[in-house]
């Protein structure tokens, strides 16, 4: 039988992730087994000093592994901090390194990970996703430089909800609607597939209804755990599809405005969905079911609206005599890359709406 197009296109895919033990209480019951697991004895904490404060049960898990702590977490990962971070890996003959808290520590850890090959236990206590990507980034002076490696891909992950119980409304919000972005982007990318769409679908799902919940009730442990299901179908999407044209213009115009980074994507995520609707709306039409509207864009504005996670442009920072330029930047010239397909006059478009 000859079917006239391929039902089924060419594509390459290896998943690769690390081990992930699931549920709640895993980070208190599972650390030490797993560390052992990887045959490490000495391992070095990475994480603010309000993270392993906080954690100090957790932690004590380690007994007599606990060699050091790095607690200097910074955003971006600076490149001192990270070279301090490795000296001191180093000089305490660290066996693993394990990160505990949100994407900074383990931005750091996989900064050691990179220079020292030593393999990372990650505990993530936000919804950023980065303990399932092989995706690194070191910021000297102000330009993040990012790259991918398997050596900084986390070996194991305790995914454990309650680490997020404590996590406060706006970062919550901004964390899990930064996750539902890489749903929204990968569902976009090239190096997207049927698998990864599926991801996407299933993230997006979880995130959304995560997120409704915890609006309706603040206390629920199972918004909580959508949103930690979530938040990995995320960076799985990430890691393997990686990202579209959302992820372009957040990067152009928050780099170029210094804009704050989460509510930059919240901010332009309905206008970037509706644009990269119109190229693929099958892909649109999945996630639009995901969120249980009948159009992304507008799934979107009231998912967000619904969730306090709304400000426009205009209320964070990019003043309307910022726009001309900021569109000649998105359009992009012979120097500089704009974002692929975008024309002017769609530009200046998505950004009014994102404004
Ligand atoms: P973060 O790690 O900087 O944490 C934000 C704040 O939340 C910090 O003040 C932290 O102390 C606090 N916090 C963390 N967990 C908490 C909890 N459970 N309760 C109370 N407070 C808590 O921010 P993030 O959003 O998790 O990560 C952002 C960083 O991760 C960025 O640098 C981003 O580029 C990176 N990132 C990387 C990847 C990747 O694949 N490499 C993916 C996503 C994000």
């Amino acid at each position: 039988m000859r079917a006239d197009r391929p039902r089924l296109d060419s594509f390459a895919l290896t998943l690769r992730g690390p081990r992930v033990v699931f549920g709640e209480g895993v980070a208190l019951t599972e650390l030490a087994r797993e560390t052992d697991a990887l045959g490490a004895s000495r391992v070095l904490v990475l994480g603010s000093e309000r993270e392993q404060r906080e954690r100090a049960d957790v932690l004590a898990g380690l007994g007599t592994r606990l060699v050091g702590r790095f607690t200097n977490v910074r955003r971006h990962v600076p490149r001192l901090v990270a070279d301090a971070a490795t000296e001191l890996a180093l000089n305490s003959a660290a066996d693993c390194l394990l990160s505990i808290g949100g994407g900074s520590a383990v931005g750091t850890a996989k900064a050691v990970a990179l220079s020292t090959g030593l393999p990372i236990v990650a505990i993530p206590t936000t919804y950023a996703g980065s303990e399932v990507t092989p995706i690194y980034g070191i910021t000297d002076e102000a330009t993040k430089r990012t790259g991918r490696s398997e050596v900084v891909l986390p070996k194991t992950v305790l995914l454990d909800p309650t680490l997020t119980w404590s996590l406060p409304g706006d970062l919550t919000r901004y964390s899990a609607v930064n996750a539902l972005a890489h749903c929204v982007s990968g569902m976009f990318a090239t190096d997207r597939s049927p698998i990864t769409d599926a991801l996407a679908a299933e993230g997006a799902t979880r995130l959304a209804r995560g997120l409704r919940s915890l609006a309706d009730d603040g206390k629920s442990t199972a918004a909580r755990a959508d949103l930690t299901l979530g938040a990995y179908f995320a960076g799985t999407v990430l890691a393997h599809a990686g990202t579209s044209a959302h992820h372009a213009i957040c990067h152009i115009v928050g780099g170029a405005f210094d804009l704050p980074h989460a509510q930059t994507h919240a901010a332009i995520l309905p206008a970037a969905a509706a644009f990269l609707q119109e190229r693929d709306p099958t892909a649109g039409a999945r996630l639009a079911t995901a969120l249980k509207s009948a159009t992304l864009a507008n799934g979107l504005s009231e998912l967000l609206a619904r969730v306090g996670a709304s400000a426009r442009l205009r209320d964070i920072g990019l003043d309307a005599t910022d726009l001309p330029h900021a569109v000649k930047l998105l359009v992009g010239d012979e120097a500089h890359h704009g974002v692929a397909g975008l024309r002017r006059d769609r530009a200046e478009q998505l950004l009014r709406q994102a404004w």
